[in-house]
């Protein structure tokens, strides 16, 4: 068995556990395998081995990437997205985990207008306060919900964030518990199901799962040291 087809198992087993100690539905998890610098050859592996969504988080690299791999990858688009890249984006990555400003996401329903088709995407909330991460700041996140919700090429799939990095995965969680605070506050306000939570990464993406996470980017537990 190849190694990538072994750790995809390994992750898979890991997320029921996680899902189960927290009394959360074994399905209500979905594992996107962060495939950045990778080459292709190595993406098919964790396609052959069953995976189906990738994440990338450079443009370019995608676009060079998505044409060389099968058709049948959903592809997700987890990094920081240029206004005028959005055109090039939208008919390969069907999700956006980075729709970071109230500006980017009025030009994604724009251009999703003009390509007639609907942007799933995630927005991406600074929890943490990190002054070296792009995203909303959950007041911003707030007073901009409504136009938000008014944008009708955009399908709000829910929050996203990329907590301050630590070693210690429970000084994490609480960043974690934090974005699922803003998202019930959200749901609460909003008439959006926002059920969505982008959360947790190799290295924490058990605990992110305990905090309500319904999907996590793993990239180096799959395939390894970057
Ligand atoms: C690289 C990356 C990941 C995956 O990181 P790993 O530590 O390799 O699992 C997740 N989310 C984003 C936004 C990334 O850029």
């Amino acid at each position: 068995m190849s190694d990538i087809r072994a750790n995809l198992e390994s992750i898979q087993e890991q997320i029921v556990q996680a899902t189960e100690k927290s009394g959360r539905a074994p399905d209500s998890v979905q594992l996107l395998a962060v495939s950045k610098t990778y080459p292709p050859e190595i993406i098919r592996q964790a396609f052959d081995a069953g995976q189906v969504h990738f994440g990338e988080n450079r443009v370019q690299e995608a676009l060079d990437k998505i044409p060389q791999l099968p058709a049948e990858i959903e592809w997700h688009l987890i990094g920081h997205l240029q206004k005028n890249k959005v055109r090039k984006v939208l008919p390969v990555c069907a999700w956006i985990h980075s729709v970071d400003s109230l500006k980017l996401a009025e030009g994604i329903n724009r251009i999703a207008g003009e390509l007639n088709l609907e942007a799933k995407v995630y927005l991406q909330v600074n929890i943490s306060h990190d002054e070296a991460k792009f995203g909303f700041s959950p007041s911003e996140i707030r007073q901009s919900l409504d136009q938000l919700v008014a944008m009708e090429h955009l399908h709000i799939e829910g929050l996203m964030t990329i907590p301050e990095f630590s070693d210690d995965v429970e000084k994490t969680r609480p960043h974690f518990a934090a974005l699922r605070e803003l998202r019930d506050e959200l749901k609460t306000n909003s008439e959006l199901p926002l059920p969505g939570l982008s959360m947790g990464m190799s290295h924490d993406f058990t605990v992110a799962i305990e905090e309500g996470a319904t999907i996590v980017r793993v990239g180096s537990a799959i395939f390894g040291k970057r």
